[in-house]
């Protein structure tokens, strides 16, 4: 069976990591400035000290029980899983099917070559590209305002089930791809209203899916084995 998996902020915040929305750095912080492509012009070493924080505060976090298990799903199915954490956690829990949406925060991206490298939890203070030795370098994350590439694959995933999993679904439409998918799991603990580009729709974001764990994605893993377990064996009907 093929899995596709889709993660976002929920997954990582259970470890301590503060989450953009919901009351974590946007109150803070002004999010957009510091994390726009307008904001890094203006003030890029503002923006180095922001990114610099973040990876210090991901270097004293751990992975939470979620990360391992969507990690060793890994050994049981074909899996394809993107994330739109910048975080390690996934990678340090073990997983290797993993694709950033939105960049990597342990990384640097060169301005002059377009490399990009590791430095783990440290400040990006004189750091140069190993490639060139340019002393122009970025986080490799991506911006508002810029264009994320990884977004080509959200919908060329072949896949029998799609999970997604802590994404509020503003940034990207999971009602719109999970209708691409026969079988689908949400698993959030809040219920949203579906939003596009379009305004918001008078239906709710699970509607879409055909099941729906409402809760943090710590608590959701018994009810998720459950239905991993029902759809691997076939037997039984997966839908509720
Ligand atoms: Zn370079």
């Amino acid at each position: 069976m093929r899995l596709y998996l889709l993660s976002g902020a929920g997954l990582s915040a259970p470890s301590g990591l503060a989450t953009f929305r919901d009351g974590g750095l946007w109150d803070r912080y002004d999010v957009v400035e510091v994390c726009s492509i307008q904001g890094y012009r203006r003030d890029p070493h503002r923006v180095h000290r922001f990114y610099d924080e973040r990876r210090q505060e991901l270097g004293q976090v751990r992975p939470n029980r979620a990360h391992y298990y969507l990690a060793k799903l890994e050994e049981r199915f074909d899996v394809v899983h993107l994330t739109q954490n910048v975080d390690d956690l996934l990678e340090r829990a073990g997983a290797q099917s993993l694709i950033h949406l939105h960049g990597e925060l342990t990384k640097l991206r060169c301005l002059e070559c377009g490399h990009s490298f590791s430095i783990g939890y440290l400040s990006q203070e004189g750091k140069s590209c190993p490639g060139c030795g340019s002393c122009k370098v970025r986080p490799d994350v991506i911006f508002f305002g810029e264009s994320a590439p990884n977004y080509r694959y959200l919908y060329t995933i072949e896949a029998d089930l799609f999970i997604a999993i802590g994404t509020s679904g503003r940034v990207i439409d999971i009602a719109d791809i999970a209708q691409h998918y026969p079988r689908s799991i949400l698993i959030d603990p809040v219920r949203h209203k579906r939003v596009t580009m379009f305004g918001e729709f008078d239906c709710y974001i699970d509607e879409y899916f055909t099941h729906f764990i409402q809760a943090d994605i710590c608590e959701a893993l018994e009810e998720l084995e459950l239905l991993l377990q029902r759809e691997a064996g076939g037997a039984g009907d997966f839908m509720d």
